[in-house]
């Protein structure tokens, strides 16, 4: 699949460094960033800075992750094309692309409808079909299409959500960051073993909060 994108291979370039820099090497992930066009998650105020390293507002006080962090995740996934993936804060859509283009199908999470909506349209226009995206409270996880292989969340949680954890299969991984209030978070990559969790701390990040039980229709 190849996208029309209007943005030249210099701009690009920059997404790679970016990626470079935060030591994300995994083929698969730097070509799919490549190929994804951030600006088509980014609103038209912050356009011409799609390619920066930084997280950029997209409404509902919520952000599109830096391109780093993204790349950063979706390469501790350990992803391929068998790989049936649960994501929890859909924001823009741009980290579901990204996984949809490596994984055989992604199941999506977001509280905000409008946001959902919006991203909806993004996987329309890139002709993405193997996402299915619901409107609801990600931290319950979604019970019907358990069990994941891989598990990733993109908001912060106090804790591992236990529910999430319930709905990982034996080896699934789940990338999550941890910690709350001002400071920075741990992304945690959780491996699920027969008898537990082997955790293992990727990096600090800052990222807005995972809000349970609260699902908004704006
Ligand atoms: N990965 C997204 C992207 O590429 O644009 C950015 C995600 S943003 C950092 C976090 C998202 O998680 C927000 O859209 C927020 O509304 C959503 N969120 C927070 N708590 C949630 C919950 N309990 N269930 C589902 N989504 C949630």
């Amino acid at each position: 699949m190849s996208f029309d994108s209007n943005h030249s291979e210099n701009i690009k370039m920059e997404l790679v460094f970016s990626l470079r820099r935060a030591g994300v090497t995994e083929p698969s992930v730097v070509a799919t960033m490549e190929r994804v066009p951030r600006e088509l998650f980014v609103p038209e105020v912050f356009r011409s800075r799609s390619y920066e390293d930084i997280t950029l507002p997209i409404g509902h006080h919520q952000t599109l992750s830096q391109p780093a962090i993204v790349g950063l995740m979706t390469e501790a996934l350990e992803l391929n094309d068998r790989k049936k993936v649960l994501e929890v804060g859909t924001g823009s859509g741009y980290q579901t692309s990204i996984l949809a283009l490596i994984c055989r199908r992604v199941y999506t999470i977001e509280r905000h409808a409008s946001l959902l909506q919006e991203a909806e349209k993004r996987f329309d226009k890139l002709r993405i079909r193997n996402v299915t995206a619901k409107v609801g409270d990600g931290t319950l996880g979604w019970e019907a299409q358990a069990p994941f292989e891989r598990i990733i969340v993109t908001a912060a949680a106090a804790d591992i959500p236990p529910i999430l954890a319930d709905q990982l299969s034996i080896g699934g991984i789940m990338i999550v960051p941890i910690g709350l209030g001002d400071n920075f978070q741990t992304i945690l990559k959780v491996i699920k073993k027969e008898n537990g969790f082997k955790t293992k701390e990727l990096r600090d990040v800052r990222f807005v909060p995972l809000i349970p039980e609260e699902v908004t229709g704006t």
